[in-house]
């Protein structure tokens, strides 16, 4: 099985589709798993939506897939975010608001569980530090726990300190206890405005640059990936609270 985790695409198309070029071009795609927020501050949810349904894919819901259905308080988000969620629904079809409204919390697929937030709190709360990360330890019982929300790639090891993605380096899953974020395929916080995402394969992870630029990336990889982002700049421009969006990939 050869599967792509992503997490946070937030309506960016031009980001996802250049994640699942790269994806399948080391061979084919067998699943996707997606971490929440498909939508919110980009221009494309609804190409966005219909991306992921059309794959073989499972998928947790984030707050903001929630906010634009109408299921959680807008009172909860940044103006930029909260501007973006009426603009967000009047684009969606009945169905996809009905699709983002049901979709679980929490899924488990071994060995990991999958969440949006923490396993502790899957719609809320962010995982940025170590102690909030320890404490989640105990909310989950597979060896590993796949998250978003953040939008900062990384790797929380269970009773040690937290690592960031080791670039070039292969992190094999063991014996010990992760709790690992991709990073964010449409909206990077850490700096760094390539899209991030994770190939799960033969048990390990490998954190990679701009994927297509090294060759024989190896199966079993993080990777950062730069893509064309003035198309996706310009439109998100017109979207209401879509400031954030532009900033977040300049
Ligand atoms: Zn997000």
């Amino acid at each position: 099985m050869r599967i792509v985790v992503l997490a946070d695409i937030h309506s960016n198309m031009e980001a996802l589709s250049a994640v699942l070029a790269d994806a399948r071009e080391d061979g084919p795609v067998d699943e996707v798993w997606c971490l929440g927020d498909i939508v919110g501050y980009g221009p494309d949810p609804v190409a966005c939506i219909d991306a992921i349904l059309g794959m073989n894919h499972v998928s947790v819901a984030g707050n903001h897939d929630l906010a634009s259905a109408g299921k959680v308080s807008l009172a909860d988000f940044n103006p930029y975010a909260a501007a973006t969620f009426r603009w967000t629904a009047s684009q969606l079809s009945p169905v996809q608001i009905l699709h983002m409204a049901n979709l679980p919390l929490r899924i488990e697929r071994y060995p990991f569980t999958l969440v949006h937030g923490s396993p502790r709190d899957p719609i809320w709360e962010y995982l940025l530090s170590l102690d909030e990360a320890q404490a989640c330890f105990d909310h989950f019982t597979t060896p590993y726990c796949l998250v978003g929300h953040s939008h900062i790639p990384s790797i929380f090891r269970h009773g040690k300190e937290a690592v960031k993605m080791p670039l070039g380096t292969l992190f094999p899953l063991g014996k010990e206890r992760l709790i690992i974020n991709p990073g964010s395929i449409g909206q990077p916080r850490d700096g760094d405005p390539r899209a991030s995402y994770a190939i799960y394969h033969q048990g390990k992870l490998r954190h990679l640059p701009s994927g297509r630029e090294l060759p024989g990336a190896p199966p079993g990889t993080l990777r950062l990936l730069c893509y064309p982002k003035e198309d996706y700049s310009r439109r998100a421009a017109g979207v209401p609270g879509g400031a954030l969006a532009v900033r977040a990939v300049a």
